[in-house]
């Protein structure tokens, strides 16, 4: 199998990433991609100056070539999931000159590939129930695509039940290879959910969720994996740049 975009890739943008959009370009060339999905951090942590210059960041990537050293650029993002009922970042913050559409609702009509990511910040660690509503109710949001990482999720979830509501809503379970080549947990978790989400016909993406840009496209172990399970190649959305437009276009 041809993992041909990488569909998780931070810019200096996530301020704790440290390659441009231009530098990320050049190393998926090299890697032989087509495309790359620029999803920087949206969340209460990664505010730099001030939200709307987080914002803004985020929203004019769809204002630059759709096309940069031969990569398609799809513009997306990594919203935090910010509490257990799964409301995602500024949900419920407005700018001041406008007070219909909150922050979130602005944001996600500026990106193509919307990506919720959990992100552990103190100690706390749900019940399975909790974790559990939490990521159903993400994946029940109209606007998320993607699932990012729950292999990261602190505490347990109920795997089964989470992964059967992405393949009925028609949404993605990220495989994420920043945990996959870290960490010996996260590789035996990332390959349960494998498992889970061959055996009930749901959608995944590789992405290598690269803050910094030698990471993007290292996809060889996880791919390894994959190929041990007799993964069903149909259920990958990234495989091609095509195939993830026309998952989009089916939201
Ligand atoms: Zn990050
Ligand atoms: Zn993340």
């Amino acid at each position: 199998m041809e993992i041909k975009v990488d569909t998780h890739v931070h810019t200096v943008h996530s301020l704790h990433a440290y390659s441009t959009i231009h530098e990320n370009t050049l190393e998926a060339q090299k890697k032989n991609l087509e495309g790359i999905v620029i999803s920087d951090h949206f969340g209460p942590y990664f505010v730099g100056g001030n939200l709307f210059q987080s914002f803004a960041g985020i929203a004019n990537i769809r204002n630059i070539p759709d096309e940069i050293n031969d990569i398609k650029i799809i513009n997306g993002v990594e919203i935090d999931i910010i509490d257990k009922m799964g409301n995602l970042a500024f949900f419920d913050h407005y700018f001041p000159f406008d007070s219909s559409e909150s922050v979130l609702e602005r944001l996600v009509k500026k990106c193509s590939m919307i990506i919720a990511s959990y992100h552990q910040f103190g100690n706390l660690t749900l019940t399975s129930l909790e974790n559990t509503n939490m990521l159903i109710s993400v994946l029940s949001n109209p606007d998320v695509h993607v699932l990012g990482h729950c292999d990261r999720i602190p505490g347990k979830f109920e795997e089964l039940a989470v992964i059967q509501t992405a393949k009925k809503l028609n949404k993605v379970i990220e495989l994420n290879t920043h945990s996959f080549n870290k960490d010996k947990m996260a590789q035996e978790r990332i390959k349960r959910i494998a498992i889970l989400c061959a055996e009930n016909d749901t959608k995944v993406t590789i992405g290598s969720d690269a803050h910094f840009a030698t990471d993007i496209g290292n996809f060889s172990a996880i791919k390894n994996m994959l190929t041990s399970i007799s993964f069903p190649e149909e259920l990958l959305i990234n495989t091609s740049v095509g195939k993830i437009y026309d998952f989009l276009n089916q939201h």
